[in-house]
């Protein structure tokens, strides 16, 4: 689940980071009075579930409550990344001495959480990463012990020389990774830690995501949930129960059970295209579910073709090919569709798919290689 900064702020806030206080606004008059009550130079922030905000304009200085004013006027109701901007967050502006990176993320490959520090802040992560990898110290913790303090004390220092500093920004590491996992956190991300023009190390930035799994037991966490501020294709996927999570190439797939989804994908990339996104139309699946399946993938406009990949177990292709038949007519698909359907009432499956002007197949690879032509891309198999 993504929250705020705003929220993930008070997370890491409880837990001893160092963070300016703030509140948020929901109209720039508000802003304007939180901006007043705060005093002095503030910083308007557009609250949404998407990092770059200060390159698309959504992060604004503002010298006095006038300019707080005038900024949440400019930042309420833009979008950032297809992001309806309804909130924005008004904070003290701070002197920015230096600004550095400091990050844990759940990695899969060491199975553990990987704390990620750099003095190459303010700027994504995963530029730095790509290009200058070398500016990025990484440190596999392990769960059992947590974060020990000579860890936290060397990754400071990677950081800053001065001893002072290194000692506040060592406690800013033990706190943050106090709250990633009392959160049950994926990411937990301050960029910038800034240290002032007085010596003092300040998070100004933070970003969490949380486990959904974990959320049964934190409903303190469940509860900062912001449905509105929600992708409207996941929300949509979640309320009709689909798994759908996007991605960045265009063969739209749709596929039952993650598993297959997964190889799926494999698959797609293996013959030289690109998955738009990862969706399990689950079990037993009914033609509704299925139209929800393709309005969801069409909606994304880098998508050029879609992929049906069904396997028939408790899942019925008939039940499937009759989704595809009643979504086509109810709404404009508008790019080109291949279909593999195996297994339980297959043969009524495909009577019904070729009455209706479809093709379906039944060879994975075949229906993969069509989807990836379809798209315009793959010079066949790496
Ligand atoms: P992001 O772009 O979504 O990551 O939003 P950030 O909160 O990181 O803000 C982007 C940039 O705005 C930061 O890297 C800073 O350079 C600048 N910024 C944010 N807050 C302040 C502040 O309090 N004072 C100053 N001087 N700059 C700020
Ligand atoms: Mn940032």
């Amino acid at each position: 689940m993504n929250i705020h900064e705003y929220q993930a702020r008070e997370i890491l806030r409880e837990h001893g980071v160092p963070i300016p206080p703030g509140k948020v606004a929901r109209t720039a008059a508000e802003a304007e009075a939180i901006a007043r009550e705060l005093g002095g130079a503030v910083v308007v922030k557009a609250q949404v579930h998407a990092g770059g905000r200060g390159k698309a304009g959504g992060v604004k200085l503002a010298p006095d409550a006038a300019a707080a004013r005038e900024a949440a006027e400019s930042i309420l109701g833009m979008e950032i990344k297809g992001l309806l901007v309804r909130k924005v967050l008004v904070t003290p502006a701070a002197d920015i001495a230096s600004e550095a990176y400091v990050g844990i993320v759940l990695d899969r490959a060491s199975q553990r959480p990987v704390y990620m520090v750099s003095s190459e802040g303010g700027i994504d992560i995963e530029e730095v990463a790509a290009t200058n990898p070398e500016a990025i110290t990484r440190l596999p913790i392990d769960p059992r012990y947590g974060l020990l303090p000579h860890q936290a004390m060397s990754l400071a220092f990677a950081l800053y020389d001065d001893f002072e500093t290194v000692r506040q920004a060592a406690k800013v590491m033990a706190s943050l990774y106090e709250a990633y996992e009392a959160a049950s956190a994926t990411l937990a991300e301050i960029n910038p830690l800034i240290v002032d023009e007085d010596g003092v190390v300040l998070a100004i930035d933070a970003k969490m995501n949380i486990d959904d799994n974990a959320l049964f037991r934190l409903p303190d966490i469940e509860a900062m949930r912001d449905l509105e501020a929600e992708d409207p294709a996941e929300k949509k996927a979640r309320d009709a129960g689909l798994s759908y999570i996007p991605l960045d190439g265009d063969v739209g797939c749709c596929v039952n059970g993650a598993g297959l989804a997964m190889a799926t994908m494999d698959l797609v990339k293996y013959y030289g295209g690109e998955p738009a996104n990862f969706l399990d139309i689950g079990g037993s699946s009914n033609p509704d579910k299925v139209v929800a399946a393709l309005e969801i993938i069409t909606a994304d406009q880098n998508v050029k073709s879609i992929l049906f990949n069904i396997f028939g177990g408790i899942t019925r292709c008939d039940d499937v090919a009759n989704g595809i038949v009643e979504a086509t007519s109810r709404i404009d698909i508008g790019v080109p569709i291949a279909i593999r359907l195996t297994g339980t009432n297959e043969d009524e499956a495909v009577r019904i798919l070729e009455e209706n002007g479809f093709n379906a197949m039944t060879d994975m690879d075949a229906v993969v290689q069509r989807a990836v032509a379809l798209a315009g891309g793959g010079e066949g198999a790496r």
